[in-house]
């Protein structure tokens, strides 16, 4: 089963759809399989990192535009390369487990929508899939 979600990026940020995830789990009934969140934008990604202290989605933030900064090398038109980069390097997607009818995730776990292009209207999808 397939559910889409929206979401509006108006800053760069990890937003928590760790909601949504559980959400479509339920609206599924699946109780045994995996849930696939997929981000279908290319300057937008996917990520599982610690839900608890919101100060480590602030570092991570922070750490990747350290890491991936804009460049005057960067040919791409649209002038968000950096953007590109941080996409790839988190990634598109993430797959979780579904058991007993709940995600399974650490304690500290949450999984996240990352906006690295804002302000921008966004979806994402989730699709459930076992018995
Ligand atoms: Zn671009």
């Amino acid at each position: 089963m397939l559910f889409e979600y929206n979401l509006s990026a108006q800053r760069e940020d990890f937003y928590n759809i760790t909601f949504q995830v559980r959400e479509a789990v339920v609206k599924s009934g699946i109780t045994s399989g995996i849930a696939v969140v997929f981000n279908p934008h290319t300057t937008a990604g996917i990520t599982i990192n610690e839900n608890a202290d919101p100060d480590v989605c602030n570092d991570l933030v922070h750490g990747l535009n350290k890491a991936f900064p804009d460049r005057p090398e960067f040919r791409h038109g649209e002038g968000n390369s950096a953007a590109h980069l941080k996409t790839s390097a988190v990634g598109s997607s993430a797959t979780t487990i579904i058991e007993n009818g709940k995600l399974v995730l650490g304690t500290w776990q949450g999984i996240y929508f990352t906006e690295f292009d804002p302000p921008r209207n966004r979806k994402f999808y989730v699709k459930v899939m076992g018995e």
